[in-house]
């Protein structure tokens, strides 16, 4: 028998049988894993903490041949901004859902926990829809960069000029073009402001261009996933971020014309 002591947040959790609930963790030490939480579901459990997603938990694991249960559990942080607005807890589900999707199973991701936690302080003190929605383009972000398809550097797919300036992307392939490279029915521009801001994941941006990149990293995510073989479990969350930020208007091809 072995314990593990780690710090996790819990992406997922479902009730099995009566009383108990199974977990989804995304752990710092132990990576994506799959607990059981006995007696957590009836009302007087002794638990102090409800094992629901938006809190930070030190947790204590009892592993018997890969089958973990937890022994102990305390609060280390409770997002509760998070929990507090239905707007910040869709938003928050969305990012737990894009987690559990692309981690693999007991894979340790460090980096990856950090910028989920980052993401989930952003979201919590979020002060309007756009900073939420900043909150969630810059997860996506440090989800493509995790996953090796980071935007840091971008270059044309076709001819491999870096882009700095007149920037495209074409909504056809989901790769970015120069602006010779670019295909004027299926490419629109890039702002400087929004390039700048899919590269560092920092700056100013307003609303409307975070909805456009978070339409535009969904895009490439998709096309990661389908790398990673991950497309099913990926076009689950895939469908409710595209409703969650109304991006399905966005692939018109008649804002092909407009700067985005
Ligand atoms: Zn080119």
């Amino acid at each position: 028998m072995v314990y593990h002591w780690t710090l996790a947040s819990i992406l997922h959790a479902s009730r099995v049988g009566e009383k108990d609930k199974r977990l989804v963790l995304f752990s710092r030490e132990l990576g994506k894993v799959t607990a059981v939480a006995r007696s957590t579901a009836v009302p007087d459990a002794k638990w102090s903490t409800s094992f629901e997603p938006f809190s930070l938990l030190y947790l204590r694991l009892y592993d018997r041949s890969r089958f973990l249960t937890v022994v102990s559990s305390e609060e280390r942080v409770v997002y509760t901004g998070v929990l507090s607005s239905l707007s910040r807890s869709l938003k928050g589900m969305a990012m737990n859902q894009l987690a559990e999707c692309v981690l693999e199973p007991s894979l340790e991701e460090p980096s990856l926990f950090a910028a989920y936690v980052t993401a989930l302080s952003r979201l919590n003190i979020a002060a309007n829809a756009a900073e939420e929605d900043r909150a969630f383009l810059q997860f996506t972000l440090d989800v493509l960069t995790e996953l090796g398809f980071g935007v840091s550097s971008l270059h044309c797919e076709r001819c491999g000029a870096a882009l700095d300036k007149n920037v495209r992307f074409s909504m056809r392939d989901n790769v970015f073009h120069c602006l010779s490279c670019a295909t004027a029915e299926t490419d629109v521009a890039l702002s400087p402001e929004l390039v700048s801001f899919l590269r560092t994941g920092e700056g100013s941006i307003d609303a409307r261009r975070t909805l456009t990149g978070i339409a535009l990293t969904l895009r490439l995510l998709r096309s990661a996933a389908g790398k990673l073989a991950i497309t099913q479990a990926f076009e689950r969350f895939a469908q409710n971020a595209a409703t969650l930020f109304h991006t399905e208007a966005r692939e018109e091809p008649k804002e092909s014309c407009n700067e985005l």
